[in-house]
């Protein structure tokens, strides 16, 4: 039986943790060979058996893509092995809550570093692939799928610099899909509510109370649950350009 994604590359960051990780594996499931960019190896190697132990073929790329050189390399590493790049999932992220006149040094920029300028130095140099792959790929299109989140839509006290990455991913991922409409790269935001993954548990230690409190209060979302909506967008027909995914936990009022 054949697959929506057989024959394609997929690049996801992010992929040794949470939504990340879910959707490589979601992925490799539907045919495309996946390449794994994070920081953390082990974690990583991990996963590439978990993909190849159900049949899928993947790619440890091991690299903290907040500078430019390290994401041209993730994207060139990705290319040499595979021969091509279809898709790419920007999920690495970072979110540390905590009101922003108190923020310890570092902490904005860390959110600044990975949420954006990691996002936007793996994008530059991947779109010369991903417009190769509309012209020539099997699928006759290319997707480059940013995860923003509900706090790119929605802004609340103690996110405040987690808010200004998020709105920015969805200003940048709008006007880059007008950019790159004429070209087949379609270019999606899914934007997930509370998901149970590690990224609270970069929170200061003196309010990750609080914020797990919130989480634990209701049924959150699962990693997987994102991972569908993300295959969804791109294993949709080229006819399809789903440009906005918004996903929240059902029980979720903010
Ligand atoms: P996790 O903390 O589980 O995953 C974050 C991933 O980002 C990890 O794989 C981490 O890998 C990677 N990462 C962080 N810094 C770097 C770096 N410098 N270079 C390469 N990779 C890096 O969180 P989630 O899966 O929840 O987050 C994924 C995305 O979803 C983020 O953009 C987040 O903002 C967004 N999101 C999450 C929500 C949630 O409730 N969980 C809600 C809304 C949006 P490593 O440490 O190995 O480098």
């Amino acid at each position: 039986m054949s697959n929506a994604l057989d024959g394609t590359v997929v690049l996801v960051t992010g992929a040794s943790s949470g939504i990340g990780e879910a959707t490589a594996r979601q992925l490799a499931r539907q045919g495309a060979s996946v390449a794994l960019v994070a920081r953390r190896k082990a974690r990583l190697e991990d996963l590439a058996r978990t993909i190849e132990s159900e049949g899928g073929t993947a790619l440890v790329v091991v690299s903290d893509i907040t500078t430019r050189a390290a994401a041209d390399d993730a994207v060139h590493r990705t290319v040499a092995a595979f021969g091509r790049l279809d898709t790419v999932v920007n999920s690495a992220g970072a979110m540390l809550v905590g009101p922003f006149a108190d923020a310890p040094d570092g902490e904005w920029e860390r959110m600044v570093d990975i949420n954006l300028m990691g996002v936007l130095y793996l994008t530059k140099a991947a779109l010369p692939h991903l417009v190769r792959a509309a012209e020539e790929g099997p699928r006759r299109i290319a997707d480059l799928v940013n995860i923003s989140s509900s706090g790119g839509r929605v802004a609340r006290a103690g996110n405040a610099v987690y808010n200004l990455t998020k709105f920015g991913i969805n200003g940048f991922s709008e006007a880059l899909r007008q950019e790159l409409q004429p070209k087949g790269v379609r270019v999606s935001v899914v934007e997930p509510g509370t998901v149970r993954t590690e990224l609270a548990s970069h929170t200061r230690e003196e309010l990750r109370a609080g914020v797990e409190a919130q989480i634990g209060a209701i049924e959150v979302l699962r990693p997987e649950d994102i991972a569908d909506a993300i295959s969804y967008v791109v294993a949709s027909d080229r006819r399809v350009a789903v440009n906005e995914v918004f996903v929240r936990a059902s029980a979720q009022t903010w």
